[in-house]
């Protein structure tokens, strides 16, 4: 999918827009495999982007789903999944919802004590589950999506082992994996190693253990500098570690990955209209016809988006800071070098297919943008964009 395409599919659909490409999500799911090779499975974390279509690519690509809500559950056996294809990772939710992934047969994945107990009692070893170990690793791009560290939510503490064990011996439970996810944009691979020993260290507590989840926190890179995470690297550090473990313990483990950004990132751009250049004394600014309603990674983690105008590639660069419509401080970038803008030509935000559209809103009453799949040279629309009756359709007037 080139620039022109871009351009022409925002003239044929409208801005804002998210376009996807298949075969970038394809791309990173071959490097993942081919760096990954032994006894692994990759299972896709849908939370990144959601759209059916993409679930459909993505379990014909040969990709297990991770989910972390009911609905996500649901979603995945309606793209085909196979509920043994199908993890699900949800935190600080009640048994009910558990037993409603139950019902569809998937994995189920216990973060907390209290469920742990719960479930315990109610089910014994009626049905294998995994159990999210907290290994308190300080890892990730950003402290809002670190998950693994001292004063995180996610998961149980590696220090409430005997906790765990007590509540396992009383009740019978049959704990057929464990995982752990460190969080986002790990760049140093022997985060994951560390993690994998800390596995290890556990593992023989668990007689019925046949998968290590390391969940995710593959990187990719958002600008020039940043560099993706080195999965060949990954994977020759990674098999190495379990070939000695799996010899020591006389077993095999299959090894989980969740990645989620890594797989359709670079897939996504978002397209929009530059609606006004705003000279100020001190700045350019370029208000786009857009929002953190829309894309709030900017804005929510500080993500740098590389930012080109599609309209006029060959225009001499400027300095523009950009900016949405939204009544709010909703900067997009601070000082961008873009060729020329000017009202009416269209944007892109690269990189934008993770946590672009999933994390949209309705905020300020705007409509959320329409989705586009490039798939195989043609593009096809996937998802509508909103129009103003979505604004009211749970609304009930009392009035
Ligand atoms: C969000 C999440 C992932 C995916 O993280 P990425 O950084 O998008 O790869 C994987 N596993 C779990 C449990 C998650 O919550």
């Amino acid at each position: 999918m080139i620039d022109s395409e871009l351009l022409m599919m925002a003239k044929e659909f409208g801005t804002p827009l998210y376009v996807y490409n298949t075969e970038s999500i394809q791309t990173q799911f071959q490097k993942l495999k081919q760096g990954l090779k032994k006894n692994t499975r990759f299972f896709y974390a849908c939370k990144a982007l959601s759209n059916i279509n993409i679930l459909k690519y993505i379990n014909k690509l040969g990709a297990g789903l991770d989910c972390v809500s009911i609905n996500e559950v649901h979603l995945g056996i309606k793209a085909g999944f196979e509920p043994q294809n199908i993890l699900f990772t949800p935190n600080c939710i009640d048994l009910a919802e558990i037993e409603a992934a139950m019902a569809f047969g998937v994995h189920i994945n216990i973060d907390n004590i209290s469920i742990l107990e719960q479930f315990g009692n109610k089910y014994a070893g009626s049905y294998p589950i995994f159990i999210r170990i907290n290994p308190h690793i300080f890892a990730g791009g950003n402290y809002k999506i670190s998950t693994g560290h001292i004063d995180s939510k996610f998961g149980i503490s590696i220090h409430q082992m005997r906790h765990i064990e007590r509540i396992i011996k009383s009740t019978g439970i049959r704990v057929e994996g464990l995982h752990m996810h460190t969080g986002s944009e790990i760049k140093d691979v022997e985060v994951f190693v560390q993690g994998l020993e800390i596995m290890f260290e556990l593992a023989s507590q668990f007689p019925d253990l046949k998968y290590l989840d390391m969940g995710s926190g593959f990187k990719v890179p958002y600008s020039d500098e940043e560099i993706a995470t080195d999965v060949a690297l990954l994977g020759k550090k990674v098999s190495k570690a379990i070939e000695t473990f799996e010899k020591e313990q006389n077993k095999s483990f299959e090894l989980w990955f969740e990645p989620g950004k890594y797989l359709v990132s670079e897939s996504g751009s978002f397209l929009v209209k530059a609606n006004v250049i705003k000279q100020t004394t001190a700045t350019v600014f370029v208000g786009v016809n857009s929002g953190f309603n829309h894309l709030i990674r900017p804005m929510f983690y500080d993500a740098y988006h590389k930012i080109e105008n599609l309209s006029n590639p060959k225009g001499n660069q400027r300095i523009y800071t950009v900016v949405g419509n939204i009544c709010e401080t909703d900067t997009f970038a601070w000082d961008r070098k873009i060729n020329e803008v000017r009202e009416n030509d269209i944007l892109v935000f690269r990189n934008a297919g993770a946590y672009g559209f999933e994390m949209s809103s309705n905020f300020n009453s705007r409509l959320k943008p329409a989705e586009v799949m490039w798939h195989e040279g043609k593009p096809h629309l996937i998802r509508k964009r909103d129009v103003f009756e979505d604004l009211l359709r749970n609304q009930v007037e009392v009035l």
